[in-house]
């Protein structure tokens, strides 16, 4: 709170808020990230909109055809999500870039809700602590189903979860996800709603 307080002081033309979901209402694939970004999505106030993750993810969902238009960093680019809804574990940006364990459980109750409401066949995990979230808001024991990239379980209400390390700056540039292995998640989550 403080903090979102110190940046609507330090940057009173960004959007300094709770970030909200953004794309369609019944979404075959819902895609948990981890929580915005101070410059980026905290910024735009759209999910991973001028955060360098947005650049990997948001191409990667055009090549899938689960985004039409052209990303372009800002939210009035025209950029479409088809059958694709994203949400974030945390939604304000966490102090450090690092979200608290008393974020992500106070933010929880919104992803519970969001799936309650949107009711995915599918979801997409981007990094651990997304997909540890997620599996409490569904209720599920994290001891069943361990997070692994590339991982793919089939969650009790039937629906898959597909999981990724995250997109980030951090992780492309040390290679632990190059493009290949993220695109090879995404394609399988695409196929999955498509079929
Ligand atoms: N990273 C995330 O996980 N979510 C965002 O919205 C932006 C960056």
């Amino acid at each position: 709170m403080a903090f979102r307080h110190d940046n609507q002081r330090a940057y009173p033309n960004f959007f300094n808020a709770p970030v909200p979901n953004w794309g369609e209402a019944q979404p075959g694939l819902m895609i948990v990230g981890l929580a915005p970004g101070l410059k980026g999505a905290n910024q735009t106030g759209r999910p991973f909109t001028g955060d360098y993750a947005g650049d990997l993810l948001y191409a990667t969902l055009g090549k899938f055809g689960l985004a039409t238009g052209h990303y372009e960093q800002r939210p009035d680019d025209g950029l479409e999500l088809r059958n694709v809804l994203i949400a974030n574990a945390v939604r304000c940006v966490p102090p450090q870039n690092k979200p608290t364990p008393e974020e992500i459980r106070t933010c929880r109750p919104f992803l519970v809700t969001s799936i309650e409401v949107h009711r995915p066949r599918a979801f997409l995990a981007l990094g651990r602590i997304a997909h540890d979230s997620l599996l409490t808001a569904l209720g599920e024991k994290r001891s069943a189903f361990p997070f692994g990239h590339g991982a793919e379980h089939r969650l009790t209400s039937g629906a898959i979860l597909f999981d990724s390390y995250h997109c980030s700056r951090y992780n492309t540039n040390t290679g632990v996800l190059t493009t290949q292995m993220f695109e090879d998640v995404v394609g399988r989550a695409a196929a999955a709603i498509a079929a």
